[in-house]
């Protein structure tokens, strides 16, 4: 794949000396399109003009499907730059394109915000009681602008179209999965997404081929049995107690059922029954979430889940429903990076950061709703360092305490135009093209 890749480089392209069509490619191989870009993005204008927006959407976070105003502050630095979109998709996504000619690469952000209160006392702190931006959304909104600017200012260099996706609901909400039905990855013939990590340091990245992130599944019991007087249980039926038995027995799953070289977890984190010492409730209420790194691993547990729910629950004379929200919250799949696509990222990031400080990360069992995109088509997801000794250990993201180091912020909006531009400027020739356009328009 790569010798058809750099022979393509070498041999199909005669461009001129602009930024996004890099003439050094073809002298020694190495590009200079990201350092370039990461120049223009560490420009102290579009830095502070990154910086602006993202603390502006980090004070008013909104929660999935609710990210109206997030959606309108897009919109309208979008409409700064002259860049033109399609709005709504996927209820409060928005879909940029820079240039309007084949092939189609797309950058994506999320913009969605978490259910809980934010701890960090400082000048942007969120205004929204009980939601907050703790997984970085914010920030990477302000990166997928800032790649925009970049990009917009050369798009006559640009070898195809960039298509900007921020899309809603990514913290379970399957928002990728709207965007994907309203059209977003319309004749896109890859797809890349960045998280900034906190684990990571600073002007580094770290990912890995193939199976990267977890898929997941969330679940609820109601275990039901008959209430009463906490110093009688022979008359009643004890939920609590079958609750308590499912939950070890639940574990069961991943220390004696599945293979021990296949990473799995389930993890029971609402456990809701009873409010007295001395009665016995009438029902209880468990939920969790389960994670594997196929959709084979995860159906299999799906299955026993509720099998092992229903089945500990009659041993103790109780009756249990189980409810895998497939509406609300649909299975994640897990996120998969397409394999060819890799040697691409290891190329630009190590073009621009050092071929040192691009990282491989070993599997993680947090989960990404980017694995809807690379079920379509192929995508490659990775991770942004932040993390800075002169700042001191960040928090790990979901914390209430959760805070992001701002200057991650050229790497990413440059990281996310140089993996577009150069994708388009490398692949242009592989990509087939859409039925309604002619190859003599190139
Ligand atoms: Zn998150
Ligand atoms: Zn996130």
């Amino acid at each position: 794949m790569h010798e058809t890749l750099s022979g393509l480089v070498l041999s199909v392209f005669v461009v001129p000396a602009t930024v996004l069509s890099d003439s050094s490619l073809s002298s020694n191989g190495v590009s200079e399109i990201p350092k370039k870009l990461l120049s223009f993005a560490q420009n102290p204008q579009v830095f502070d003009w990154m910086v602006g927006i993202r603390r502006k959407i980090h004070a008013n976070p909104e929660l999935g499907y609710e990210e109206f105003e997030t959606s309108e502050l897009i919109r309208a630095e979008l409409d700064q730059m002259s860049i033109e979109y399609k709005h709504p998709v996927g209820v409060t996504g928005v879909v940029g394109f820079i240039t309007q000619k084949p092939p189609f690469v797309a950058i994506r952000a999320d913009m969605d915000a978490l259910t809980m209160q934010e701890m960090v006392e400082w000048v942007h702190k969120s205004k929204n009681a009980g939601k907050m931006h703790a997984c970085g959304h914010d920030a990477h909104v302000a990166m997928l602008l800032g790649a925009a600017k970049i990009l917009k200012e050369h798009e006559h260099d640009l070898q195809g179209t960039v298509v900007l996706v921020f899309q809603p609901a990514e913290e379970g909400g399957a928002g990728a999965k709207k965007m994907i039905a309203g059209g977003a990855l319309e004749y896109v013939s890859a797809i890349f997404g960045l998280h900034v990590a906190n684990q990571v340091p600073i002007a580094e990245v770290a990912s890995r081929p193939g199976p990267f992130l977890a898929g997941a599944v969330f679940f609820e019991a109601t275990i039901s049995g008959k209430g009463g007087h906490a110093a009688l249980p022979h008359h009643e039926v004890d939920q609590i107690l079958a609750a308590s038995n499912v939950i070890v027995s639940l574990q069961h799953l991943v220390s004696r059922e599945a293979d021990p070289l296949d990473s799995q977890v389930i993890t029971v984190g609402k456990f809701q029954g009873g409010d007295a010492f001395n009665v016995i409730p009438d029902s209880v209420k468990i939920g969790g979430t389960f994670r594997a790194f196929t959709t084979e691993s995860l159906m299999q547990l799906k299955q026993r889940i509720k099998q092992v729910i229903t089945g500990q629950a009659s041993v103790h004379r109780c009756l249990a429903t189980v409810n895998f929200f497939e509406d609300e919250k649909p299975l994640s799949p897990p996120t998969i990076n397409h394999k060819d696509l890799h040697e691409h990222f290891r190329n630009v990031a190590g073009d621009m950061l050092g071929f040192e400080k691009v990282k491989d990360h070993q599997r993680w069992m947090g989960s990404e709703d980017f694995a809807y995109y690379q079920e379509a088509i192929p995508g490659y997801f990775s991770f942004l360092g932040m993390a800075d000794d002169a700042l001191g250990p960040l928090p790990m993201p979901h914390s209430p305490y959760f805070h992001i180091n701002e200057d991650a912020l050229p790497y990413g909006a440059a990281l996310h135009a140089s993996f577009a531009a150069r994708y388009l400027l490398e692949f242009q020739q592989e990509v087939p093209l859409p039925e309604r356009e002619h190859h003599d328009e190139l």
